[in-house]
């Protein structure tokens, strides 16, 4: 009984509520067509301030920066205690672009908006050594630099005391530096370096203030170019340190890691228009038949303390530029930068560049320079 009501009820039923479906599909509205034209966008006009997004969490905090931020030069220069570790920081946001900002006006002519940022941070951080001793130069720079003018040519702009340099020959030494850089890019087969920040000091009292570099130098490129005017009386010697620091500053930013008896050699082929002037220390190599080992030659120059050993490291260094040179061809130097760059070691340039080259090809090479 039950079950024939039920078949009998089935199909009126389903009908029933199939008419009340599609009584309310018709009644919806129907689809509009699609627009040819985007409807324009509602955009806050420009004069209205933007409310900010309220921020419930705090931003994350970045990974510990195991390196400072962009200071190529701070560990790689004479900074920096050899054998100190990197110090590992860990930094809120706003702490590590704080530092950053700090580091990128510091080699600028702002160098000045630094000083606040790396108050800012060593209020929080007072043991990091590496940014306090940063700082403190800072300090000595804005003390001597006070009162200094400018001088801007090409990409390079030369900081200087008018009382020691009249402004005529600043210029000329903006343009010089400028274009050694042009120079230094041709020969080395990398991309020109973009603004340079120089600096002329008065003399070498001023330069030791602002910077950690060892007694016996006369100029250094840390970041900025760094010249002191009481080392470059002549026009020779101008040329010379002008074109030593504006050879580091050119590879500076592209290469990192290089072993220092090729920096510095190169720097000393270039200051000396590819020539090898004749000197004391090559003279007393040859007499005594002696000359560092390649391998002492491949870390900082920070051992050699003695004015003489840094000298005569320094020496050979270029002898042993001028001698690739001579037996490969000047396209030895831009090859080398190149194998640098790809990641060959230190320890591996001078046999990648010349397998078979010994010290005593070093000597063979001095006895042909020496003036009969
Ligand atoms: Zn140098």
């Amino acid at each position: 009984m039950s079950a024939s009501l039920r078949v009998r009820w089935r199909w009126p039923l389903l009908f029933v509520i199939l008419s009340i479906a599609l009584f309310f599909v018709l009644r919806s509205p129907p689809v509009p067509p699609p627009l040819t034209t985007p409807a324009p966008a509602v955009i806050a006009p420009a004069s209205q301030p933007i409310a900010a997004k309220p921020i419930d969490a705090p931003a994350p905090e970045p990974p510990p920066l195991a390196t400072l931020p962009p200071n190529p030069q701070l560990s790689a220069g004479f900074c920096d205690p050899p054998g100190e570790a990197a110090i590992a920081r860990t930094l809120k946001a706003n702490e590590a672009s704080d530092l950053r900002r700090a580091f990128t006006a510091l080699h600028t002519s702002a160098f000045a908006t630094a000083a606040p940022l790396f108050d800012g941070y060593l209020a929080a951080h007072g043991n990091d050594a590496q940014i306090a001793r940063v700082r403190s130069r800072l300090r000595a720079q804005i003390d001597v630099q006070e009162g200094f003018s400018q001088s801007t040519r090409g990409t390079t702009t030369l900081a200087y005391p008018d009382d020691a340099l009249p402004a005529p020959e600043a210029w000329t030494l903006a343009g010089n530096i400028d274009d050694a850089l042009d120079e230094a890019a041709r020969l080395t087969g990398t991309e020109r370096r973009r603004p340079l920040y120089a600096v002329a000091y008065r003399d070498r009292s001023e330069l030791l203030a602002v910077t950690c570099v060892p007694s016996w130098a006369v100029g250094v490129y840390d970041g900025t170019l760094r010249l002191a005017l009481d080392t470059m009386k002549s026009e020779a010697e101008r040329d010379r340190e002008l074109r030593h620091e504006a050879l580091h500053a050119q590879l500076g930013p592209v290469l990192s890691g290089a072993p220092r008896w090729w920096d510095e050699g190169l720097a000393q082929y270039f200051e000396e228009h590819g020539k090898l002037g004749w000197n004391g220390a090559f003279q007393a190599m040859l007499r005594n038949k002696t000359y560092i080992p390649f391998k002492s030659l491949e870390g900082s120059f920070f051992v050699f303390e003695a004015n003489m050993d840094a000298a005569l490291a320094y020496e050979q260094s270029h002898a042993m530029v001028q001698l690739l040179v001579d037996r490969n061809g000047e396209a030895v130097i831009a090859r080398a930068i190149e194998l640098l760059r790809a990641g060959t070691k230190k320890e591996a340039l001078l046999s990648a560049l010349d397998p078979s080259l010994t010290e005593a090809d070093l000597l063979a090479l001095l006895e042909r320079k020496r003036p009969k």
